[in-house]
């Protein structure tokens, strides 16, 4: 594929998931080798079992955000963020919760899923940025809940205002990058054929085929660290 000049499109979105981060030596969640292979997700990973033992789920998520804070950005993410500061229409929509497009100087980043750097009050939403500071007890401001990491779990459902913001993101663009993302996991999943559905240029970058790989016209196989540099230019 030729070098894509983005100041072509009005509007464009990258969307970013695992594979992503784990070029960067993120551990991946799902998968072969991911921690829900080696955690039960019952136990560290729903409201449940905060609710049971919400000191034992939140030094489970304090390792994984000190496994994430071990990591640097690649090329790729530093890349994207670049290309963002030039093209005001440039969003980046990711499923990932380990902040690393922000390490690397991307803002405004749509979180799908949520971020390992905030915690917020599962009653009535409240959210507590806390950047680095270590995960611990913190009772709501308003109601004292315990507060609990601002991530997706399992059986939870998706920030309603983060998801039509994306699907809106997505529907106006006129080029959608997927990087790394396998695409099987709902309701990001859906994201996928949205933007199908309309008429942007599709371009997968992925080493490997993915079960969305059918939707997108054109595929990049080989890691976003090396293809988001080598194929974007402003
Ligand atoms: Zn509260």
């Amino acid at each position: 594929m030729e070098p894509i000049s983005l100041s072509q499109y009005e509007r464009v979105v990258f969307f970013t998931g695992a594979g992503m981060s784990a070029e960067s030596g993120v551990p991946t969640y799902r998968g072969r080798g991911g921690i829900w292979a080696q955690y039960r997700w019952e136990e560290y990973a729903c409201q449940d079992a905060f609710d049971a033992d919400p000191d034992k789920v939140l030094a489970f998520h304090q390792q994984r955000r000190g496994r994430v804070l071990a990591c640097q950005p690649h090329a790729g993410h530093s890349h994207l963020a670049a290309l963002q500061g030039a093209h005001p229409g440039l969003s980046i929509v990711t499923q990932n919760t380990d902040g690393m497009h922000q390490r690397a100087s991307a803002r405004d980043v749509v979180e799908l899923h949520g971020s390992l750097w905030r915690l917020r009050c599962a009653r009535h939403g409240r959210i507590e940025d806390l950047a680095a500071a270590e995960y611990a007890r913190r009772a709501c401001a308003e109601c004292g809940a315990t507060l609990r990491p601002d991530i997706t779990w399992f059986a939870d459902s998706v920030n309603a205002a983060v998801f039509a913001r994306a699907q809106r993101l997505i529907e106006q663009a006129q080029l959608f990058v997927a990087v790394g993302t396998s695409g099987i996991v709902y309701p990001a999943a859906g994201l996928v054929p949205l933007a199908a559905r309309g008429s942007a240029r599709m371009i997968e970058i992925n080493p490997d085929q993915t079960e969305l790989s059918g939707l997108f016209a054109e595929h990049v196989r080989e890691p976003a660290g090396t293809a988001v540099p080598r194929l974007f230019k402003y």
